[in-house]
């Protein structure tokens, strides 16, 4: 048994958290009590990474859910799924963190961190092997930002050989109105760099233009952008809850997709992309999904991977379809794509395979790429989080609750300095073969033949 504990936190991390909770739950055979109403031994035979098997045969996610304030859980625990969670594992304060990471991390949020610790200790004793640990957040508001960050050190330091992962939502504001959501991400973004082993960024401003451009939607709510995140999310932790060889668990994943510690934060992606309460009707073809799933629209990071590279890429084909066939369009995509591929990491690009395909759907593929172009999202952020803190804009909010602007600095440059990382692995390729930076500035090729 290798288990994994999840923890969200904050609004957008348990309303997220739940979607994927459901979504999974259906796929491995479980009722919104937990009980299972399965019909194939595929759905239980590793449901034990995701899930503490309790007296009565019913199955408890081994999720701790955790905000400054309770309206979002008293949602939770009122929903059809209210039932699935172990009712000591809601922690929660009554103070809320009003978008000010300082009193996620110092204040409020440090408050509440004991009680937090209690139940993570609990669930890591109660593992066979725990492989690690995953936490659903958005890095603009005050709990899920400051607080997830507070929760990631103290987790390094408790655990620290254990994988720590995080589902990170990157502030838009096309989605959100509050100004100071630059300054939440960038110190969140600081934090990360040290803490997380692997980091999926879900960039809200990719997210509502995937709604609005693919999926027409004119108006799109939170419900249907975190439609799209469950189906990542389910279509990401594939390979660690079905059988299966490859990245089947925190660390491989971790070791074929990190070159560099710093740099792991991935792209990631989804094909086909459908509305919510809608299903995809037309049966799509191997070379399809391949084409989609390579495809700038369907990725949920406002970032063009045509203006970067792939150090690396892992890609997970979900349904009945012939493996032949996927790995041949995945040899031809990079076939024709090579100069978007760093050619110094050899067979950067790994595919798996998984039989069982996501409710409502007869086949999906989920992509993961750790691209040179996500530095546009960072860029984006630190544009916005410059433009107030040039003028100190706001930051009293901060320093009331005893920060330092001195932290302002350090993490602005510490993200600076992660842009410049990604630039010069992108750059690298270039100088040391010459003249084969302009192939470059080819046409990128889909993957369709
Ligand atoms: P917290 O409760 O203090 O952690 O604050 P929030 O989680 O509400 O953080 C605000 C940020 O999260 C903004 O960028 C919102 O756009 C985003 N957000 C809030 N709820 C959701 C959600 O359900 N889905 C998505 N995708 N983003 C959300």
């Amino acid at each position: 048994m290798r288990e994994i504990i999840h923890l969200q936190t904050g609004q957008c991390g348990n309303q997220i958290g739940q979607k994927f909770w459901e979504a999974i739950s259906a796929e491995h055979g479980l009722d919104p009590d937990g009980a299972y109403v399965g019909d194939s031994d595929l759905q239980l035979e590793r449901i034990n990474v995701y899930y503490t098997e309790a007296t009565g045969g019913k199955y408890v996610p081994r999720a701790i859910l955790i905000d400054l304030e309770p309206v979002t859980m008293d949602s939770i625990r009122s929903s059809k799924y209210g039932g699935l969670f172990r009712p000591d594992n809601f922690v929660f304060g009554q103070s809320g963190a009003g978008n000010n990471w300082a009193k996620g991390y110092y204040t409020e949020g440090a408050e509440l961190l004991d009680s937090i610790l209690d139940v993570l200790r609990k669930e890591a004793e109660a593992t066979d092997c725990l492989q690690g640990f995953q936490v659903t957040h958005s890095l603009g508001g005050g709990t899920g930002s400051g607080l997830g960050s507070l929760l990631l050190s103290k987790i390094r330091e408790e655990y620290p050989d254990r994988m720590l992962c995080t589902f990170s939502v990157v502030p838009s504001p096309k989605v959100s109105d509050t100004v100071v959501e630059p300054y939440n991400a960038v110190l969140s973004v600081h934090q990360l760099v040290e803490n997380s082993d692997e980091t999926f960024c879900i960039d809200n401003e990719a997210l509502y233009d995937i709604c609005f451009r693919t999926l027409k939607l004119t108006n799109p709510t939170y419900g249907d952008l975190n439609h799209l995140v469950s189906a990542v999310m389910s279509g990401i932790t594939t390979c660690l809850r079905f059988p299966g060889q490859l990245n089947s668990d925190l660390r491989k994943l971790a070791v074929n997709m990190v070159p560099f510690p710093r740099l792991h934060f991935f792209m990631v992606g989804f094909a086909p992309l459908t509305a919510r309460g809608s299903q995809s009707f037309r049966a799509l073809t191997v070379p399809e999904l391949t084409t989609q799933m390579f495809d700038a629209r369907n990725m949920m990071a406002a970032s063009d991977p045509r203006h970067g590279r792939y150090l690396t890429v892992a890609t997970i084909f979900r349904g009945k379809l012939s493996t032949k066939e996927v790995e041949q369009q995945m040899h031809n995509i990079q076939m024709k794509n090579s100069s978007y591929f760093v050619e110094w990491i050899p067979s950067n690009v790994k595919t798996a395979v998984c039989d069982i395909p996501p409710i409502g759907l007869k086949m999906s593929g989920t992509f993961v790429g750790n691209s040179t172009s996500i530095q546009e999202l960072f860029k984006r952020i630190n544009t916005q989080f410059t433009a107030m803190f040039r003028r100190k804009a706001f930051l009293h909010w901060y320093t009331g609750e005893g920060m330092d602007e001195m932290e302002f600095t350090e993490a602005e440059s510490n993200m600076n300095d992660l842009v410049s990382e990604y630039q010069q692995y992108q750059d690298a390729a270039a100088e040391d073969e010459g003249g084969e930076y302009e192939e470059n500035e080819e046409e990128y090729q889909e993957g369709e033949e």
